[in-house]
This record gives C-alpha cells, structure tokens and sequence, in this order.
C-alpha cells in the first residue's frame, strides 16, 4: 500500500495537483452548493427576527461603508482594505502588547507558552527592533494590494452595494482557506530551502519565542510572498465579495497574531502551539491549519511532542508550562 512517509515528495506532488484541481472547479461547484443550501436551509431560518435583523444590520453597515469610499472599486479594495487590515491588527496586538510592555496582569501573564525566553516584560530593545518593521511590513502591503487589486477586479471578484448572500460566503470561506492553506505552506517550505532560509527567512525565525507584533517581523519580500499573496490566491480562484475578503482577511490576522502571541490564554478559538512550535524547532509544522502538515508527515515530531497535548487542553485555566510540568510527573 502506498505510504505517504515513504514517498514525500511524491505526496508533496499528488497534494498540490489536488488541491489546485479542486479550486479550479471550485468556480463550478459552489453556485450548485449556493443553491442547495439556500433551498434546504433557508426556509428553516427565513422567518426568525434573528436572521432578519442581522441581515439588515450588516447590509446597512456596509452601504455606509460603501459610501464613504464613493463607491470606487479601487479605493474599496485598496484604501479601504489597508484600512481595515490596519485597525484590526492594532486592536488584535492591544492586550498581548500591553503585557508584552508591562508583564502584568500575572493572571493572563502566566500563560505564556514559553515562560523563559523573552520572558515579559520583554526586553525594550527587541520589542524597538520589531516595532521598527512595521511600517516598512505595512507600506509593502499597501502596495502589494494596490497591485494586485486590478488582477483581482479583472477576475470578477464583486464591489457592489448589495452584501452576498450568507450562503456564498459560507461557501466562499472554505475555499479561501484551502487556497491559503496551501499557499502558505508551500511557500513557506520553499522558504525552509537552505539557500533561502539563509538569505531571507532566517530574520522570521530570529525569535524562537515569538510575541505578537513580531508576526510580520520579516524581510519585505517574504511579507509579499508568504504574507500577502496566500490569502488573495482564494479571492483569485471564488471570484468572491470585497467584504468577504475583508472578513477572510481579518479572520487571517487573528490567526497569525494569536499563533506569534507567545501565549496560549484560556479559551481563545485558535490555539498558538501549533505555529509557536515551529519557532522553536524550526523544522516542523509549515502550513497554517496544520491540514497538509497532517497528510505530508511534516507535524510528525510536533505530534510526537509535549506540547501536543495542551491543543486539546487549551479550554481549561491550567497554564500552559502547568499542564506540561504535570505530563511530566505522570510520567516519572
Ligand atoms: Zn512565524
Ligand atoms: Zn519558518
């Protein structure tokens, strides 16, 4: 039987011609998914105040949006986009920040993943050198988006006045994450080469404890290829709404500020280990929802790990060095 450990590349190969097989027929299949759902599931909700008065709340919301861009489908995708990626990612970085600054409060602060490196208060120094690449990450982006927009309206992708349907949109995410699952991860391995780890990714990787500004702590020309252009591959293939892509996009950027967060805080929907670990060793977990990591063996020595084992404990208050001192002490 074939064995996806045995024959890595091979698999590498047979994953990314499925992947792209099934989101180029993406464009076909979802209006018949569209359809289906519409017709099987609206009926059931039709008629509930929530359903009306979210529908209307959102709609109303974006024609004031919409408006104050004039309507131009550039300055929507472009100004507005940057705008939007913009504030979200300061009201993301907000809190880790503040105990990043501070290291207080204790009872948030003792859930940091890695207690002894870049402990906080993190070392001044280090948070300047980060902070200091931001504006370079964020006039990169603008500009990577100001380029890729008109690519993105000559593929059809939507700016109108009138929202999507709830139902396009749950059929548009799924499709948006598979593109950029596999967009970052091939990416990012192509990034792990040798010759390229050296030149270029090496600066990302600086930090083997990561904290959340430090997400886009990287060489512009890795924020273009790694960071900008994997989440706009599934707008490119679904043809979808400017707004969906805002919401994919800020749906995005929580992942990747809660994965460099350094803290696995209770109850939050994303856990970091995942990404964090791949900082700290390196050689292991590349993709961001880990689903080709699983089926190309490249999560083998993270799944084989400790720190494992807090994915399914991450709802509980146990902190995260906690739960592995405690691992630890069955075991002996
Ligand atoms: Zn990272
Ligand atoms: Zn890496």
């Amino acid at each position: 039987m074939f064995n996806t450990r045995t024959h890595p590349r091979l698999t590498a190969t047979i994953a990314a011609v499925t992947v792209g097989l099934v989101l180029a027929a993406w464009p076909a299949i979802s209006p018949v998914l569209v359809a289906w759902l519409k017709k099987n599931f609206e009926p059931l909700i039709a008629n509930t105040s929530l359903w009306r008065i979210s529908g209307t709340f959102c709609q109303n919301q974006w024609e004031k949006v919409y408006d104050w861009y004039g309507g131009n489908a550039y300055l929507l995708g472009t100004l507005g986009s940057t705008n939007v990626y913009g504030l979200t990612f300061l009201v993301l970085n907000s809190l880790y920040l503040y105990m990043d600054i501070t290291g207080r409060p204790a009872a948030l602060v003792k859930y940091k993943i890695q207690p002894d490196v870049n402990a906080p208060p993190v070392d001044h120094s280090i948070l300047r050198k980060v902070a200091l690449q931001l504006p370079i990450t964020s006039l990169v982006t603008f500009v990577s988006i100001c380029l890729a927009w008109p690519i993105l309206m000559w593929r059809g992708c939507t700016f109108g006045r009138e929202l999507p349907s709830f139902w396009r949109v749950l059929v548009d995410f799924p499709a948006l994450m598979l593109a950029e699952e596999a967009g970052f991860y091939f990416s990012h391995r192509i990034l792990h080469h040798p010759y390229l780890y050296k030149r270029v990714h090496k600066k990302h990787h600086e930090l083997t404890a990561p904290f959340s500004i430090a997400a886009p702590y990287a060489y512009p020309i890795e924020n273009v290829f790694s960071g900008v252009l994997p989440p706009l591959l599934g707008p490119l293939v679904t043809g979808c709404h400017v707004s969906t892509i805002w919401l994919f996009g800020c749906y995005g950027l929580y992942i990747t500020v809660t994965d460099h967060s350094g803290y696995d805080l209770p109850f939050n929907f994303r856990s970091p280990e995942f990404h964090d670990f791949h900082h700290a060793k390196f050689n292991s977990n590349f993709g961001v929802y880990g689903w080709l990591d699983r089926l190309l063996g490249t999560d083998s020595a993270y799944r084989q790990s400790k720190v494992a084992a807090r994915h399914s404990l991450q709802n509980g208050i146990t902190p995260p060095s906690d739960i592995i001192r405690k691992s630890d002490k069955k075991r002996n």
